[in-house]
């Protein structure tokens, strides 16, 4: 593990949330699949480097991974080195955008389901869809 991973690690990803969770890994590792990027949302290529998280949920005893992609821990890292404890603002940020991107995308999908009227998948698409909760 080189300095920027051991400095990324001991950053929280969660802004010191208090849920009742025990953890089990947090560590870098090589992906086989592909995963979402819990902080950017980006898309992580299989063989990819980044951070896995590892807890249990103690409410309801299920085992939960985050993944991280690697500009996300670089963020992390820096965050670290400058004494930011928390998560970087600018990585958010992303987020944020692309969240709303999503958002838009799915109420565009669901719109056009509405105006086909013909058996559309609108129940699927409902279930991201904040206007058709
Ligand atoms: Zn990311």
């Amino acid at each position: 593990m080189d300095i920027e991973e051991s400095a990324c690690l001991k950053v929280g990803p969660f802004g010191g949330e208090d849920a009742n969770v025990t953890l089990l890994h947090d560590r870098f590792l090589i992906t086989r699949k592909e995963h979402e990027c819990l902080t950017c949302l980006d898309t992580i290529l299989p063989r990819k480097r980044m951070r896995a998280r590892t807890e249990r949920d103690n409410d309801d005893n299920t085992l939960k991974t985050f993944y991280f992609c690697w500009p996300c821990c670089e963020a992390m890292a820096a965050d670290w080195n400058n004494g930011n404890f928390d998560l970087s603002f600018d990585r958010a940020e992303i987020r944020v955008a692309r969240a709303r991107q999503r958002e838009d995308a799915w109420r565009r999908q669901c719109d056009e389901a509405l105006d086909a009227e013909a058996g559309a998948p609108v129940d699927d698409i409902s279930l991201h869809c904040d206007p058709c909760y």
